[in-house]
Formats: C-alpha cells, sequence, structure tokens
C-alpha cells in the first residue's frame, strides 16, 4: 500500500527557491508543509568552504551532472550542466557571486505583462531575503537569511584588472547591486565568516525543527497528481518505495529550469504533440513548457602568469596548501575562502547600448576543465559572457521515465547578435589584458592563442572552447503571452493550486548570476501564496 502523506502545501525541490519557499511557508504554525527533496543532506564538508566549489562541481552524490544534446553553436559538442542535487540545491554548489541583475531587467518583466515585477516591485524581495554585512542603505538591508559579505582579500592581479578597466575608461564601482551595475569591481558572495551561505545554510537549518515542517531527502518527484484541472498532491519515492503527498492547498514546483518542466511534462502539463509522442495523458496543453530556455554562454582567455602567485601555484605545494589550510582554519581567510570570481567588469560592446551587454570576470587560477584539476604551471583566466542572449533553447522529454534526465537543447549563439558580442567581448578582454598593469603578470595567452586573430577566429575558438556559466532559466516562463507557463502570480496558466516557484519562471534571463533573483521569486512568492500584501515587506 502507497503511504499517504497529508499537508497543506507540498515544496518540490530544496533549492535555492525551495528552501525559501518552505520556511516561509512554514512560518504561520498552523500550514503543515512538506519539502521534497532528490538529493540528500549538505554535509559534504566540501560544500561549505568556498574553494570545495571545484570538488562539488562534477560530484554526482551532490549534484545531477547532466549534459546537453551536441549543440551546433559550440560545435556539436556536449556541454557539461551541473546542478544541485542536495539540500540548498544549486545554491549549495553554486559560485557564491551575489548579483541581482540589472533594473532595466526588472522592468522589462513588467513591460511584458507581469505585474507587480518591475525593479520597483522587487526591490523589498531582494532586500527582505539579504543581510547585507556592510550595513543597510538604499538598496540593501540587515537581518534577512542570506549573508551576503565582501571577498576577504584582494589579490594582486585583481587590482591590476580593476587598474586596466579603469586606464581603458570604465569606472570603479563598488556595488554592481546598488544604483548601476556598469563598470568594475569586487562582487559580492553570498558567505558568511567564510562559509557559504546557501538557502539550506540560511534559510532551511534553523527551522528544520519546526512540527509543521517535514523535510524528506532522498525523495524523488515522480508526478504531480490531479482531480480534474486542480492539482492534488505529488507521487515521489524514496529508496524505491513510492509514497503521495495529498495537499490541501497547493502544489509549488522549485525543481529548477530543468526538473520543473520535466515535471510538468511527464504530469502531462506542456506542448499535446510531445505528451502525446511519450504516451502521456494530456492534463493541460500548454505549449510554452520546456520552451524559451535561456543560459549564459561563456568562452575563455587563459593565460600563463609570470608568477607563482596563482591558486594554481598553492595546489602544486604540500607547504603551500598547508600554510592555505591553516590560514583559513584559523582566520577564514587565503585561497579557500576565495570564491572562483572575484572581480568582475560590466560593459557593453557597442556604445549605442542603455546599459552594459557583457560580463568579464577573472579567476586567479586555471584548468581545462574544473573537474579535471588545476594546471600544473601559474596560471589565470579571463571570462566573457553576453548577458542578455537572443538565443533560446529547449528542455524535452527523453522518456516518460522520471528517472531519465530530459534533452537539454541550449542552442547556443544563434544569433547574428550572440555571436557579434560574446566575439566583441574577448576582443575587448585581449585589450584589457594589453595593458601593462596586466602585461606585468602575462606570461604567454595559451588560449586561444596567438594565432586567433580575427573576428571569425574568435569566435571559432568561443565555439569551441566555450561552455556554461551554469544559469538555465525561463523553461515555464512568467507572462501573459500564448507561451508563458505561469501567471504573475506564479500560477500554472489553466491549471488549479499548482504554482512554479524557481529560475524557470523568469521571462528573460537576469543580466548577470541567477541565485539572488531566484531567491527574491520565492520570496515575493512566498508573499503571492501568504496573500501578504507587498507593504508588509520590510523597507
Ligand atoms: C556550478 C554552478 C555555479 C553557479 N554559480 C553561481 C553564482 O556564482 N552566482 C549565482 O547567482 N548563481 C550561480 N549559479 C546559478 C544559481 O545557483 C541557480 O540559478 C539557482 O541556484 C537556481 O535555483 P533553483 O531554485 O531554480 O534551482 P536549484 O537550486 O537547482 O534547485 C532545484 C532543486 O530541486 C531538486 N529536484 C529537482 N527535481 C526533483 C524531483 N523530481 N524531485 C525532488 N527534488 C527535485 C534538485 O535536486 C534541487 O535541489 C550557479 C549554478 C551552478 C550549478
Amino acid at each position: 500500500m502507497i503511504e499517504v502523506i497529508e499537508a497543506d502545501f507540498v515544496v518540490v525541490g530544496a533549492g535555492s527557491a525551495g528552501c525559501v519557499m518552505a520556511t516561509r511557508l512554514s512560518e504561520d504554525p498552523a500550514t503543515r508543509v512538506v519539502l521534497l527533496e532528490a538529493g540528500g543532506q549538505d554535509d559534504n564538508r566540501w560544500i561549505h568552504i568556498p574553494l570545495g566549489f571545484g570538488k562539488t562541481f562534477a560530484d554526482p552524490s551532490v549534484n545531477w551532472c547532466y549534459e546537453t544534446e551536441p549543440d551546433p553553436g559550440a560545435n556539436g559538442r556536449r556541454i557539461f550542466w551541473p546542478r544541485g542535487k542536495v539540500l540548498g540545491g544549486s545554491s549549495s554548489i553554486n559560485g557564491m557571486v551575489y548579483i541581482r541583475g540589472q533594473h532595466e531587467d526588472f522592468d522589462l518583466w513588467r513591460q511584458m505583462g507581469c505585474k507587480g515585477w518591475s525593479a520597483t516591485d522587487v526591490l523589498p524581495y531582494f532586500k527582505r531575503a539579504e543581510h547585507q554585512v556592510r550595513g543597510p542603505d538604499d538598496w540593501h538591508s540587515t537581518g534577512g537569511p542570506l549573508v551576503v559579505s565582501d571577498v576577504p582579500d584582494k589579490h594582486e592581479i585583481c587590482e591590476a584588472f580593476i587598474r586596466a578597466c579603469n586606464d581603458l575608461g570604465y569606472p570603479s564601482n563598488p556595488d554592481f547591486n546598488g544604483a548601476t551595475q556598469d563598470g568594475v569591481g569586487y562582487h559580492q558572495t553570498t558567505t558568511t565568516n567564510g562559509k557559504r551561505c546557501s538557502t539550506a545554510k540560511g534559510y532551511l537549518h534553523p527551522v528544520m525543527d519546526r512540527p509543521n515542517l517535514r523535510v524528506i531527502t532522498g525523495a524523488l518527484a515522480q508526478r504531480i497528481t490531479f482531480a480534474g484541472r486542480r492539482a492534488t498532491g505529488v507521487d515521489f519515492t524514496q529508496d524505491n518505495l513510492p509514497f503521495t503527498v495529498r495537499v490541501r492547498r497547493e502544489v509549488i514546483l522549485c525543481g529548477g529550469a530543468i526538473n520543473s518542466p520535466q515535471l510538468l511534462l511527464l504530469s502531462g502539463v506542456g506542448p499535446q504533440a510531445q505528451l502525446a509522442a511519450h504516451g502521456i495523458e494530456v492534463v493541460q496543453h500548454s505549449p510554452g513548457v520546456g520552451q524559451a530556455m535561456q543560459d549564459h554562454y561563456s568562452a575563455p582567455i587563459k593565460l600563463k602568469c609570470r608568477y607563482p602567485i596563482t591558486v594554481n601555484d598553492v595546489m602544486q605545494s604540500n607547504l603551500k596548501k598547508l600554510r592555505t589550510g591553516l590560514e583559513y582554519y584559523l582566520l577564514r581567510r587565503g585561497p579557500m575562502a576565495a570564491i572562483s570570481a572575484q572581480v568582475a567588469l560590466f560593459a557593453r560592446t557597442r556604445p549605442e547600448l542603455a546599459t552594459p551587454d557583457i560580463k568579464m570576470s577573472i579567476s586567479i587560477f586555471s584548468a581545462d576543465r574544473p573537474q579535471d584539476g588545476l594546471h600544473k604551471w601559474s596560471g589565470f583566466t579571463i571570462i566573457v559572457y553576453q548577458l542578455r542572449p537572443e538565443s533560446r533553447g529547449e528542455i524535452r522529454l527523453k522518456s516518460a521515465n522520471p528517472q531519465d534526465p530530459p534533452a537539454m537543447i541550449p542552442n547556443y549563439l544563434a544569433t547574428e547578435t550572440d555571436r557579434r558580442t560574446i566575439t566583441d567581448g574577448l576582443m575587448l578582454g585581449r585589450r584589457v589584458l594589453s595593458t601593462p598593469h596586466l602585461q606585468h603578470y602575462v606570461a604567454e595567452e595559451f588560449l586561444p592563442g596567438p594565432a586567433v586573430v580575427t573576428d571569425a577566429q574568435m569566435l571559432e575558438h568561443a565555439r569551441n572552447c566555450g561552455g556554461t556559466v551554469f544559469h538555465p532559466t525561463s523553461t515555464c516562463k512568467m507572462g501573459i503571452d500564448t507561451m508563458a507557463v505561469v501567471d504573475p502570480e506564479l500560477l500554472v496558466i489553466g491549471i488549479d493550486g499548482l504554482r512554479v516557484v524557481d529560475a524557470s519562471v523568469m521571462p528573460t534571463v537576469v543580466s548577470g548570476n541567477t541565485n539572488a533573483a531566484t531567491i527574491m521569486i520565492a520570496e515575493k512568492a512566498a508573499d503571492l501564496v501568504r496573500r501578504r500584501a507587498p507593504l508588509a515587506v520590510a523597507a
């Protein structure tokens, strides 16, 4: 017999959004919340140490380790797509960069018909989430569960990068999440006292003992159950045993941009023809499910460094490793406390643009692929990506089996603007590197290397050596058009009692990293569910 669990809400996926939803909804002691997570507890120690990013990057015990379909934009290569499969989801394995996006991103969402999602509307929710170590101001707040910190150390190559950008006319920006994103400066990070602040750490763990909150790990949601067009619960398996959560109020999908559309499709909500092809009964023909995907495609410039001052050098020496370990455990500083990209430049590739269209960041290490370890020589890396790609990809079912990953079809570099922008961005990277500030450190550009000179060659390099910066979004996009999957209250159109709350609902990818905006979405969604007025949000 199948065990049935009763609740008011079931939240599927304990990731960036799911931990926020479960925490906020269970603040009301009269509300019973069940949180299902396919992965396990976040007790892998590398999750919590910033340098551990490289260790969890391809570790299947905490990571779905997805791969895309061969993508023509990347010259037919499959691109590795890590996603968190653990409490905290991708916020437990991400790069900890805290970037909200541009104000114009959210004003565009409002312009696209998403009432309540303008920059002014969403600012209180960014603030509600935040504990800003610099203290409160017009843009930031203190007292929230997500700790936002400054990088503990300033590396001389990062300082040189900033001076190089300044020399080229880019102003320093001490706060990419303040009045403007423009310019060059240090990232802030989602860390607290030198340790990762995932949403599991910031939101969930402090409330895990609430009697009205049940967190079930190792629980793979298989499908949503319906009575007519009303969502009634979720079937899941744990250790191959079947269970059902039956809800009095809502099913809330927080499975992320790959798994939320997959679960909708498996449950009969999606494009009719695709469902029919897999023998899935149609509950709601929703042509946009899995469509409209966006991601940030990046390409690198890799340098050999003249001096043994990079993280590569630390990894080559037992003595340096010992010193680094001690520095971290005693002071919470040094390379182990450093995020992978400490400084960045937000810039325009064309002067007529209203806001930056590329992000360039610098990492004080180099590797062929992060999962293969760092190079044996001193090295550092610049990466560039386009902030608002036009290309749209797709998530579609490969089979009706919930254990099988869906097909991920990124469709990178499919438009002329996207190809032009990454090429121009890389050429700008070379200009930054050519300044005396950085030439002081560059022994050799070994990728793409001096043989790559023309725009066409640089584009070819981007296709051959680029990859994701892990920001897939928009596969269940919010909107009011025929391809919208959820409405501006994040309710699945055509279904009662079912919401999607995660990165998949972004109408367009934000101009930057996606964790902060996903958490903001969940903070706002919790108010929508509770019908709490936006005015109740602390300023
Ligand atoms: C390697 C990496 C580096 C990144 N770096 C940064 C960065 O530095 N800064 C930044 O802002 N963003 C970064 N991102 C992106 C950011 O972390 C994500 O956009 C964000 O975490 C997405 O949140 P989400 O809630 O949509 O999904 P996730 O956080 O991925 O959560 C989804 C959760 O649902 C669970 N789940 C899925 N399917 C099921 C199912 N069927 N049953 C039960 N549970 C299920 C998953 O296991 C997971 O825990 C990075 C991402 C990755 C992967």
